[in-house]
C-alpha cells in the first residue's frame, strides 16, 4: 500500500534571472514499511525534494499524495498542519534544545499538540526505550555523546508517532562506528514497520536501506546503488 505517491513534480528557483531547474518531472512511490534512501552529490536536488516529501515547501506542478492526502496544492497553513502529523524529521545536527534534557527533548511535538503532561511522559519514555536510552531520560544533551544525540533526536521524531520518518544525512556528523549503531536503530525501526526515508550523499550509508533512488540534476533514477557499483 502506498503512503507516498508522487507524480511529475517539478520545482525551480529564479534567481538573479537565471531558471534552476531544482526537481525536473520527478516520479516516486513509496509504500507503507519502505526503508528507501535517496542519494546525490550536492546539488542534486536532494534538499529540494526533502523539502517537499517533508511539507516544508510545494512544488510548482505535480501531485503529492501523503497517506491519502493531497498536498501538492495545500496552503501554508495547512501544509504545517500535515507536516507535525505526518513527518517525523531526524537531521544531521539533531536540533536538540540545549536547555532541555533528553526526555524533554522528545516531549516537545507532544506539547505542541497539546497532549497533557502524564500522557506525554509515558510516550516519550517508550520512544527513549526503543532508541535504548531510558537511563539517559534527564541528560542534556551536552552530557551525551552524539550517537546518543541522534538517539534522542530519533525518539523525539518516534513520539508523535508518524506514518514516515525522514532522516536528512542523519550519520553526517557522526564518526563510522556511532554511525553504524544508528543505521542500524533505524533498521530495526524499519523491521518493527516504520517507513523510513533517508537522504544522503554516501552510498555507504544509502545502502542500508532495502531500496535506492539516486537523484542527480533534479532527475530521479531507480537502483541507485547499481549505477554506483557500475561506474
Ligand atoms: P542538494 O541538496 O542535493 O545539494 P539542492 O536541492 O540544495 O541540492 O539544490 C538543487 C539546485 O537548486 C542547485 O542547483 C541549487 O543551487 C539550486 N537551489 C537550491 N535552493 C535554491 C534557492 N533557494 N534559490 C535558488 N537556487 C536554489
Ligand atoms: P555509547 O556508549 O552510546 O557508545 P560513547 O561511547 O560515545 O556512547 O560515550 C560514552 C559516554 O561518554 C557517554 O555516556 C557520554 O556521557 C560520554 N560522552 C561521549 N562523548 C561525549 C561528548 N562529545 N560530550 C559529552 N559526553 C560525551
Amino acid at each position: 500500500e502506498p503512503i507516498i505517491q508522487i507524480k511529475n513534480m517539478r520545482k525551480m528557483y529564479v534567481l538573479g534571472g537565471e531558471t534552476v531547474m531544482a526537481l525536473q518531472d520527478i516520479s516516486l512511490d513509496i509504500q507503507k514499511g519502505d526503508f528507501i534512501s535517496i542519494i546525490g552529490p550536492s546539488g542534486s536536488g536532494k534538499s529540494t525534494f526533502m523539502n517537499m516529501i517533508g511539507c516544508l515547501d510545494r512544488p510548482d506542478s505535480g501531485e503529492y499524495m501523503l497517506d491519502r492526502e493531497e498536498v501538492g496544492k495545500m496552503k501554508s497553513s495547512q501544509l504545517a498542519t500535515i507536516r507535525n502529523e505526518k513527518i517525523g524529521f531526524i537531521f544531521q545536527n539533531f536540533n536538540l534544545i540545549p536547555k532541555l534534557t533528553a526526555i524533554e527533548n522528545v516531549e516537545l511535538p507532544l506539547i505542541y499538540r497539546g497532549m497533557k503532561a502524564a500522557e506525554r511522559r509515558e510516550i516519550a519514555l517508550e520512544a527513549l526505550e526503543k532508541v535504548g536510552l531510558i537511563d539517559r531520560a534527564n541528560h542534556l544533551p551536552t552530557q551525551l555523546s552524539g550517537g546518543q544525540q541522534q538517539r534522542v533526536a530519533i525518539a523525539r521524531a518516534l513520539a508523535g508517532h508518524p506514518p514516515i520518518l525522514l532522516a536528512d544525512e542523519p550519520t553526517g556528523a557522526l564518526d563510522s562506528k556511532t554511525s553504524k549503531e544508528i543505521l542500524e536503530t533505524m533498521s530495526l525501526l524499519n523491521e518493527q514497520g516504520h517507513t523510513i526515508i533517508l537522504i544522503t550523499h554516501d552510498l555507504d550509508v544509502a545502502k542500508r536501506a532495502n531500496r535506492v533512488v539516486r537523484i542527480h540534476d533534479g532527475q530521479l533514477f531507480e537502483n541507485g546503488g547499481e549505477w554506483f557499483a557500475d561506474n
